[in-house]
């Protein structure tokens, strides 16, 4: 039996072969929001979360795969950040009034978009984040702002991190679910011609009234419960960026040995082929990271093994596509070509964490671990 057959329970027809039926309908300039309620309607995100609040990394490792074979990076993106951290957060919450929304999400209906990233503190440092969740007599309201989210514009939902105690302290966050048709939020669309499609925003919370029931799992728990599925998006972007930088190599490989007008190939050249090759041991390199560290990323020591997938995967793609792009030459700038790609691409290197902070994270994780006996 294959991996992506192993969790398919009782069901015979394999993910992927659902996800391949579930995508063929639908058409390449599609919308997040179409393309989310294609994959609802096929049980492929119900697939993706039978074993609760983490998805299957083989399920995932396909589902990113099929996108960005298909879709503009933005379009993935905002699948990838629903499938990766919000709804994993959401799932794990417990409690049942918000099972309508987790109900809706699972079946493609509803869009969750996940607010971390503060207007007042470095995308870094959540700990500094000011949003805030106040309690009144006569509820409670959330006050501030949330930079560059994913789905901004088109989610129904809005997981937010928000403040519940002054003190600068681990346990002082909790996750409000907030609409985005509520009164005193508004949204204004980044300012940015890539990732198209990722309805990526600013948001501004303005006396927001919320209820208790809206406030997902316990208070106090929102930043362990960010550090834990983090992870899962972390990982995410590293299957996708893996399975984006093979197809880049396949396609430069093509335009490499293809014989151009002028004479013979590009192949001929020695630094060109060596060049290629170094592509091709990064390629490696990233595969055998995903290989090797996908199934820890749920276990005890997961958000190092996500950090060193994510920040090792980042430093191959970026090295990947710029000798790709250079290799290509002027043809990289054509319109959808490389060098837009791989602007786009320096994004596994930022969202959800920079290749800086997290290097900071690695050496901070005891002992040593290259140090194990
Ligand atoms: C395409 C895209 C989609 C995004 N989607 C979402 C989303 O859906 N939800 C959400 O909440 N956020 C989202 N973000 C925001 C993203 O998570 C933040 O941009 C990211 O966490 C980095 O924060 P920052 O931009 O404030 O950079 P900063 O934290 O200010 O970091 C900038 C630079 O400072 C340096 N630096 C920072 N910390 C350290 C350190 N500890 N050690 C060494 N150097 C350091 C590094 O050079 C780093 O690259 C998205 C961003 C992008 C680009």
């Amino acid at each position: 039996m294959c991996a992506l057959h192993e969790q398919c329970g009782s069901s015979a027809i394999p993910f992927t072969r659902l996800l391949a039926a579930a995508l063929a309908g639908v058409p390449a300039e599609t919308s997040v929001r179409e393309l989310w309620r294609a994959l609802g309607e096929a049980g492929l995100i119900e697939a993706l979360f039978a074993d609760g609040a983490r998805p299957s990394s083989a399920f995932l490792g396909a589902l990113l795969a099929a996108l960005d074979a298909r879709f503009p990076i933005g379009v993935t993106l905002g699948i990838c950040v629903q499938v990766g951290s919000a709804l994993p957060i959401l799932l794990d919450s417990g409690g049942d009034d918000l099972g309508v929304v987790r109900h809706d999400a699972l079946a493609g209906k509803a869009m969750v978009a996940l607010a971390a990233t503060d207007e007042a503190a470095a995308g870094s440092d959540l700990m500094d984040a000011a949003t805030i969740l106040t309690g009144t007599d006569d509820g409670e309201i959330v006050e501030g702002g949330k930079l560059w989210i994913t789905n901004a514009a088109q989610a129904d939902q809005l997981l937010v991190l928000a403040r519940c105690r002054q003190d600068r302290h681990f346990t002082s966050f909790a996750w409000v679910l907030v609409p985005r048709d509520a009164p005193g939020v508004s949204v204004r669309p980044a300012t940015t011609t890539f990732f198209r499609g990722a309805g990526l925003g600013h948001i501004s919370f303005d006396a927001v009234r919320v209820t208790a029931e809206q406030v997902v799992g316990r208070r106090g728990y929102a930043l362990p419960s960010f550090a834990r599925y983090i992870s899962v998006e972390r990982l995410a972007g590293a299957l996708w960026a893996t399975a984006l930088t093979r197809r880049v190599i396949e396609s430069t490989c093509q335009w490499l040995t293809t014989p151009s007008a002028a004479g013979p190939s590009r192949w001929d050249d020695q630094v060109a082929r060596h060049r290629f090759a170094r592509c091709l041991v990064e390629q490696q390199r990233a595969e055998s990271l995903c290989a090797q560290l996908s199934s820890q990323v749920g276990g005890p020591d997961g958000q190092r093994a996500a950090m060193v997938l994510k920040a090792g995967v980042a430093m191959s793609t970026d090295l990947i596509l710029s000798e790709c792009a250079s290799l290509q030459g002027a043809h990289a700038w054509a319109d959808g070509g490389l060098a837009w790609l791989r602007a786009e691409a320096g994004m596994f290197g930022v969202a959800g964490g920079t290749t800086d902070a997290l290097l900071d994270g690695i050496a901070s994780y005891p002992p040593c671990p290259v140090t194990t006996s």
